[in-house]
């Protein structure tokens, strides 16, 4: 028998975690055997931590003495985060990931260790040690063998999924005697038009499907309008010397947005606004990081960023752009911005304002109305960035650390810097297979989005379409 089995990411976005395993018998019945992988190992975000005590989300509550390997599709935090539990509870296969990936992995392990997990210096470099150790970099597009255990085996190949660097859907080859079966794991799916990472392709084949649908029931505006108004809210902060805070996280929308940024600056120029005396400012040693990483690693990038390169731009190191790294560097920044009346652009971390740098600015700013909070990626339920996007607008105030901030800040959300693909997106994925699944999987997304994305498919394709709990 060949089983899925979901350990997170079904009632929320977040802590994803699937598993795929091969059950053989014996030919009197009596005796089985079980072979299985992991594919992602993440961590609870936002109000999916409320599912249980956090203590709790964070233990490995299921059977892995029977897992070889675990796959991973992007190394966003939901993603990985788990993984040094994993180790604790002994697992001891390799993590097989894309080239670009096993760069990133233990860079992003290492600062979610320094915040969750310990400060003992040696407990992280002994862990991140045996991370690196079990680091297996596949190339995109070539098959890799997991197990072979002549009644049963199991194969994967890893395909670019256009979400973040490195970012893949695994299909997955498993085999029992004569039986044969290819099953895909969708992992995060970027948008076609999202800059710098070519746009995924869909699956030659899948027998089954599991697929993502955090934005499974809306469309983002296409590129064209969400860089016009990120334009629009650029220029307005230039016109009154306000601030525009940016939270974003880390990996992948940071280094869109600068990408993006650096588009307008080279592109723009109309009278009486100097679009070159714009300061971009990423306050994240983990972000400045991690778009290091991203310009090393250019080979991955698409057609059209390398083109720029080829023409002798910077997409992600311009000449507007300052990266504070020092704590103390990062609160005079703080300071200086919420009292003088320079245009600047602040990228800072966490995504959802949960915590990071952000917050700081978010202290600072909130309460004028010269500073713009601009929201490019998804808020969840239960985070200080969802309570803006709902109560700022409408004039009201949310808490951070306990008191009480009025929001007069201008509140804005671009869509499509999400790095998630939207519904029509996520559909052509499933519509691009030659012959249409037998089954189809729909995870991590709110239910309503999960909802809508089964009603759509329901509509287009005659098959068995589940949620699983
Ligand atoms: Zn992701």
């Amino acid at each position: 028998m060949i089983n899925i089995k979901h350990h997170g990411a079904t009632s929320g976005v977040t802590g994803s975690c699937h598993e795929l395993s091969l059950q053989t018998e014996s030919a009197s019945g009596l005796e089985s055997a079980e072979h299985g992988i992991f594919i992602d190992c993440g961590l609870f975000q936002g109000q999916d931590e409320g599912r249980s005590a956090s203590a709790a989300d964070l233990t490995i509550d299921f059977p892995i003495d029977h897992i070889r390997a675990l796959l991973v599709t992007h190394v966003h935090i939901d993603h990985v985060g788990r993984i040094p539990y994993l180790l604790a509870a002994g697992f001891e296969g390799p993590i097989v990931c894309s080239e670009p990936s096993a760069v990133m992995l233990p860079e992003i392990l290492e600062d979610a260790l320094k915040i969750g997990f310990t400060r003992d210096r040696r407990l992280i470099e002994r862990v991140l040690g045996l991370i690196r150790e079990r680091l297996v970099p596949v190339p995109y597009g070539q098959w890799h063998r997991v197990f072979d255990e002549g009644e049963c085996s199991l194969s994967v190949r890893l395909q670019r999924a256009g979400h973040i660097l490195g970012s893949a859907y695994v299909e997955c080859d498993a085999r029992i005697g004569d039986m044969e079966e290819r099953i895909v794991f969708s992992g995060d799916l970027g948008a076609p038009h999202s800059p710098l990472l070519p746009a995924p392709k869909s699956p030659e084949r899948a027998d089954r499907l599991v697929i993502e649908s955090t934005y499974g029931d809306h469309d983002h505006e296409d590129r064209k309008t969400r860089r016009h108004r990120l334009k629009a809210v650029l220029k307005s902060a230039l016109a009154d010397g306000g601030t525009v805070l940016v939270p974003a996280f880390s990996i992948g929308r940071t280094q869109e947005l600068l990408y993006e940024i650096e588009g307008i600056i080279a592109d723009s120029s109309e009278p009486g606004f100097d679009w070159r005396s714009l300061e971009i400012v990423v306050d994240s040693p983990l972000a400045a990081n991690f778009t290091r990483i991203y310009r090393d690693l250019k080979p991955f990038w698409d057609a059209e960023a390398r083109e720029r390169v080829r023409s002798g731009r910077h997409p992600l190191s311009f000449e507007q752009l300052t990266v504070i790294d020092s704590h103390e560097d990062h609160l005079n920044a703080v300071d200086y911005l919420a009292r003088s009346h320079r245009s600047c652009v602040v990228l800072a971390g966490s995504g959802m304002c949960a915590g990071g740098r952000v917050v700081n600015y978010l202290k600072a700013m909130l309460g004028d109305e010269r500073n713009d909070v601009l929201f490019v990626g998804y808020q969840a339920a239960g985070t200080p960035g969802r309570d803006i996007l709902n109560y700022g607008p409408k004039g009201g105030w949310l808490t951070l650390d306990g008191e009480r901030y009025d929001i007069r800040a201008r509140v804005h959300q671009v869509g499509g810097y999400s790095a998630h693909a939207g519904q029509s997106d996520l559909l052509r994925f499933v519509e691009g297979i030659p012959e249409v699944p037998e089954e189809i999987r729909i995870v991590h997304g709110d239910s309503g989005a999960k909802a809508a994305f089964r009603a759509l498919l329901e509509e287009t394709f005659n098959t068995r379409i589940m949620i699983p709990e």
